[in-house]
């Protein structure tokens, strides 16, 4: 059954969008020669609900810009893609959308990142992400039992990136303070950023048992970030000191991290280091079941404790925006008491 579209004013990167169990059915009648970008599983799971057949299926096989180029390249000629399925297979929609200057269909069967209402693609040129392009869907299409078939705390996980507001707003207001914001300071952004994390709280439960209302209150989060960050060119308001940390570690350990139990875990420590509010973030993580212990991301007390002392060098040296790192000094004395209530693997 389809629901309102949630009603959100500003830009928000989506042109239209379709929100129910049931969305993704018969999506694909009336909508000419069209190209599906996904992967093995979700194509498994939607193939035969689209109510047409495209004229190509492009899987993602890597995000490496010489391997997606070539994809695109050799995809026959359409009239609009469909990009089903988790991050990579809606970069890969997004990039092939943008290229071809055609009609973007995005249908995600996971909610644990934003790549479904970002405009740009995440593509891996010699290993590093580069963002590229623009496409906007046409409609966004939110199926909530589609996206129930993915492991529920990986769709928890898509909350990581709304509670980073916590600190992310701290550091930029901290950032004002001494006068190094990088980018014109809006208080009114930073009271519109921290309403979405209150509405997050006020859904907690049922974002914490996958409920419909539950992945709403997710994308409607996204959506409303979108709208003070498109405008205003960066993401100052959820991008901070919590994200500088995952950034360490995944260069330290050479790994992948799941985005949002990584940025839960930045989000528990770095808020420990502003004195911000620690134990009320811990709680509604805590109630959320946001997997953030370090036992759930597969990582040891020394390799956190080497990233930790390593973090204000790390900032600086990548010429990262100025945040808690370089307000107050991480010390033996505080690292210990602030890794005395986690777990480690
Ligand atoms: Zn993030």
């Amino acid at each position: 059954m389809l629901e309102e579209p949630p009603q959100i004013d500003g830009q928000t990167n989506v042109t239209s969008s379709r929100f129910g169990s049931g969305a993704i059915d018969g999506i694909a009648r009336d909508l000419g020669r069209f190209i599906v970008t996904t992967m093995d599983l979700p194509w498994q799971l939607t193939r035969e609900r689209l109510g047409a057949k495209p004229a190509a299926v492009l899987m993602v096989e890597s995000m490496e810009e010489a391997t997606v180029e070539a994809q695109v390249s050799a995809a026959p000629a359409c009239d609009a893609v469909m990009a089903i399925g988790g991050g990579q297979a809606i970069d890969l929609g997004k990039y092939l959308a943008w290229k071809r200057g055609i009609r973007l269909i995005t249908v995600p069967t996971i909610i644990s990142v934003d790549a479904f209402v970002t405009p740009a693609a995440a593509i891996r040129r010699n290993r590093q992400v580069v963002y590229l392009g623009q496409a906007t869907p046409d409609p966004l299409v939110i199926d909530y039992d589609l996206i129930r078939t993915a492991p529920a705390d990986l769709n928890i996980a898509g909350v990581g990136d709304l509670l980073s507001i916590h600190t992310a707003c701290w550091d930029w207001e901290a950032a004002e303070r001494a006068g190094r914001s990088t980018f014109p300071f809006h208080a009114d952004d930073v009271r519109r950023a921290r309403e979405i994390l209150i509405e997050v709280e006020r859904l907690a439960d049922d974002i914490r048992h996958v409920t419909d209302a539950g992945l709403r209150a997710i994308v409607e989060g996204y959506l409303r970030v979108n709208t003070l960050c498109l405008p205003a060119g960066h993401y100052r308001v959820e991008e901070g000191s919590e994200h500088f940390l995952f950034y360490e570690l995944e260069e330290r350990t050479g790994r992948a991290f799941i985005h949002g139990h990584i940025v839960g875990l930045g989000v528990y420590l770095l808020c420990r280091l502003q004195q911000n509010r620690a134990e009320w973030i811990t709680a509604l993580m805590d109630r959320l079941g946001l997997s953030y212990q370090p036992a759930d991301l597969g990582l040891d007390r020394d390799t956190l404790v080497s990233s930790l002392r390593n973090l204000r060098a790390f900032t600086a040296a990548r010429g990262m925006w100025h945040s808690v790192i370089q307000e107050r000094e991480i010390t033996e004395a505080w690292i210990d008491e602030a890794l005395s209530g986690l777990r480690f693997a």
